[in-house]
């Protein structure tokens, strides 16, 4: 058995503090930690529990949603402005774990929740650069299927598992940081890092800073979204491929295009590439395909996951043909 010190605060500053050092982390639902506690793939020192943190609820203003860190992901599901402004965003969230794990699971921890690569999660594979620098990735040489293909490099191919954050980096959303150096405000597109040669570091959250808040902005009334996710069955399972789309057609051009794609990426992945086809341009099937063969232009594959390239781009052309479809 591995001994850890468990501390229970109810400030954030004290929070802060507990963290401070090496060997700390935080507890949230304990959805993704206490799992890979129990399996031996994290060892913290301290465990700073942050569930009675005052950091739980949903404020609507004018144009944001303002999500306290703590809310539970049936908490944000259920509240009345997602339904209306913020669609896509509830079906990621609905369509993610089970109903057990979502009234557990919070915001913050579903955002910095960890990969599913299953050599990452057992010990007993030397070879994760994730999990332990410099020892290669058992993944990039073996069978891997459950992988990225954008934004990887041959020091790592984890997925980013979270159907939530495709949406959200689809909408520019943002991410409230306290940290020993203050607060910040981070946008979540640059929060996540791709695997690069340091797949260990995931984003650039420093030692003990906390997320307090997750800022949604919200859609237009007239925009309509929607969250397609593709997976190996139809519930309780994570994507192998996901699409977070809504747009905006103005006199039979897309005016606006949001873009995020799951299962493929090192990080939640923004297709900027696709948005950029689509602006400007008639939303029609042959447009739909141009915008998804840039989406996936720069992927790079093992040969697990090459038909992620297809399934992907096919994804993508269904859920901008059904957007468009219920916003004409
Ligand atoms: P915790 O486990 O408590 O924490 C997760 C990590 O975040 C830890 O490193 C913790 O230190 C850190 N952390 C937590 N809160 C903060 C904060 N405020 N500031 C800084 N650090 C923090 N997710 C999906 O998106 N889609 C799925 O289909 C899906 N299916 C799942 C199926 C199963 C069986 C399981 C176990 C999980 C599944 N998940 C899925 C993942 C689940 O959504 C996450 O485990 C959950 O959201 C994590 O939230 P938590 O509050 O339990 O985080
Ligand atoms: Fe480890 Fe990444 Fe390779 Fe998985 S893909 S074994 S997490 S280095």
């Amino acid at each position: 058995m591995r001994l850890f010190e468990y501390v229970r605060t109810s400030e954030v500053a004290d929070a802060l503090a507990a963290s401070a050092g090496t060997g700390a982390a935080y507890l949230a639902g304990g959805t993704t930690q206490v799992d890979l506690m129990k399996d031996g793939v994290l060892a913290p020192e301290r465990l700073v529990d942050i569930t009675r943190l005052p950091l739980r609820g949903v404020l609507g203003t004018g144009s944001s949603l303002h999500v306290g860190a703590l809310t539970t992901m049936e908490e944000l599901a259920a509240d009345p402005l997602v339904t209306h402004r913020l669609p896509m965003v509830r079906e990621a969230l609905l369509l993610g774990a089970s109903v057990q794990l979502r009234n557990m699971a919070t915001i913050g921890g579903n955002l910095l929740q960890r990969t599913r690569c299953r050599y990452f999660r057992d010990p007993a594979v030397a070879t994760c650069n994730k999990r332990t620098p410099g020892s290669g990735c058992a993944a990039v040489a073996g069978p891997a299927r459950m992988h990225a293909i954008l934004g990887v490099s041959e020091r790592c191919i984890a997925l980013h598992a979270s159907d939530l954050a495709v949406a959200l980096v689809a909408l520019d959303a943002l991410v409230h940081l306290e940290g020993a150096g203050g607060t910040r405000t981070v946008p979540l597109t640059e929060f996540y890092l791709e695997a690069g040669t340091t797949p260990d570091v995931e984003t650039v959250l420093a030692p003990g800073e906390l997320i307090t808040e997750v800022e949604i902005p919200l859609l237009p009334e007239t925009t309509r979204s929607g969250y397609l996710k593709v997976r190996d069955r139809v519930s309780y399972e994570f994507a192998l491929v996901s699409v977070a789309a809504a747009l905006e057609i103005e006199d039979g051009v897309v005016s606006t295009a949001r873009i995020g794609l799951g299962g493929v990426g090192s990080k939640p992945w923004r297709a900027l590439a696709a948005e950029d086809v689509l602006r400007g341009a008639p939303p029609t099937a042959a447009n739909f395909r141009d915008a998804a063969a840039a989406a996936l232009a720069g992927a790079w594959t093992v040969p697990g996951t090459t038909f992620k390239v297809e399934l992907a781009q096919r994804a993508l052309v269904r859920q901008l043909q059904t957007v468009s479809e219920i916003s004409r």
